[in-house]
């Protein structure tokens, strides 16, 4: 398929849909390439439709939320229409599993055992209790890309995975798998970190071999459904923690949100939706998840269905220099034909930092092209 476009923007994930979304807003002429055929990248959200055991559910694969007190993803939703459609958390409070018991946790402590990292300006607004919590939208998070692509589908090319970059006369050319071409005025990567730092690297700037250092480490999450009538009582708070000494003995169960209390709409009434973050198990993962589940939850009888979501490379982690490593690298790019890169694997891994990310970088390329 030809392409044609002043600005390319690469990787449709979050990152990517808020960048198209900022350049063709500012009437720039845009064409959003993903190498899958499904846009959104790691955001995934099944609502299993018809008759059948699995109907009124909204199942999430990927982020099923975000801090509350993160303005960008939520100024995005507004621009895009859908500001009606975020939804608060309905509990509040989390526990740790310590292996014996459920212990309740202070706020924000799940999220520092499970190593996320909570940017500081979001952290110094913990502390104000309403600030607190978390949000998301009313049937998942694909409601924002769904919202996106609605704007930006006549430009969405799926199934073109860029596979190279160099410069061209007038910007760039990308070479797409399949062996065509594209050239550019400019371009966006908004890509993992290891497959920007190959191209940006291929297209003559040697510090970016730097950004591949970022580890993306993988998980795999597993939702489970059951009868309310099968848990003994419906647990407090939004979920819980294990304890490290848990996951050495050799548990699966790393982590676990009661979806079904935590966000409205995510289960229809009279039903239960787990979802349990799980580590490397030998066999069934969803199997291993409610073996453990049924134990500390007193659940009975087996799952009414199961759906196991693997990443072998989900969230990344940086590593130290990181920041200094990507500024060097932005720095660079100032010097050659306008090309910006986003996303998860530079300058943070929570949703809304991916958004800001991504409008942030159409706006440098707004700029180098003049527009603004
Ligand atoms: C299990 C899990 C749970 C999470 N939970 C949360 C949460 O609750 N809250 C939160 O804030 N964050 C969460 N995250 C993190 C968050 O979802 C991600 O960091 C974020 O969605 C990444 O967005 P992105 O656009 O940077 O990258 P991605 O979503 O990875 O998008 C990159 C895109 O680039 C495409 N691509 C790759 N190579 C090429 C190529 N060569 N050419 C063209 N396209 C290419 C990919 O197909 C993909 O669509 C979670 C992540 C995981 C895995």
């Amino acid at each position: 398929m030809a392409v044609s476009a002043t600005v390319v923007v690469a990787g449709a994930g979050l990152a990517g849909l808020a960048a198209a979304w900022e350049l063709s807003r500012a009437g720039a002429n845009v064409a959003l390439l993903d190498a899958e055929r499904r846009p959104g990248g790691m955001v995934v959200t099944e609502r299993p439709g018809g008759p059948g055991e699995k109907d009124g559910f909204v199942v999430e694969g990927g982020p099923d939320g975000f801090l509350a007190a993160e303005p960008d993803i939520q100024e995005l939703a507004r621009d895009a229409g859908i500001g009606g459609r975020l939804v608060d958390q309905l509990a509040s409070g989390s526990s740790l599993w310590t292996g014996r018991r459920l212990e309740p946790l202070a706020e924000g402590q799940a999220a520092a055992l499970l190593g996320i990292q909570i940017p500081s300006d979001v952290g110094a607004q913990l502390a104000a209790p309403l600030q607190f919590g978390f949000r998301s939208f009313a049937t998942g998070m694909l409601d924002l890309v769904e919202a996106l692509v609605a704007r930006l589908a006549p430009v969405f090319r799926p199934a073109q995975g860029v596979t190279g970059l160099a410069p061209a006369t007038r910007g760039w050319r990308l070479s797409l798998n399949g062996g065509s071409t594209v050239e550019a005025e400019a371009v966006i990567l908004a890509l993992p970190a290891w497959a920007a730092a190959r191209l940006v690297t291929g297209a003559g700037v040697p510090a970016a071999r730097h950004l591949d250092d970022v580890i993306y480490y993988p998980s795999t999450t597993v939702s489970l459904a059951y009868r309310s009538d099968q848990l003994a009582a419906a647990p407090a708070g939004t979920g819980f923690v294990s304890a490290a000494e848990w996951g050495e003995s050799g548990a699966a169960v790393r982590a676990c949100s009661y979806s079904w209390l935590k966000y409205p709409g995510r289960a229809p009434p009279g039903h239960a939706l787990i979802r349990a973050f799980v580590g490397p198990v030998d066999g069934d993962p969803a199997a291993a998840a409610h073996a453990e589940l049924a134990g500390i939850l007193g659940i009975r009888g087996s799952p009414l269905w199961s759906r196991a979501f693997t990443w072998p490379r989900g969230l990344p982690r940086y590593e130290p220099g990181h920041a200094g490593h990507v500024a060097a690298v932005r720095e660079r790019l100032t010097r050659l034909a306008p090309l910006a890169i986003a996303g998860a694997g530079f300058d943070g891994a929570g949703v809304s930092a991916c958004v800001k990310s991504g409008r942030e970088a159409a706006r440098e390329i707004l700029h180098r092209l003049g527009h603004v």
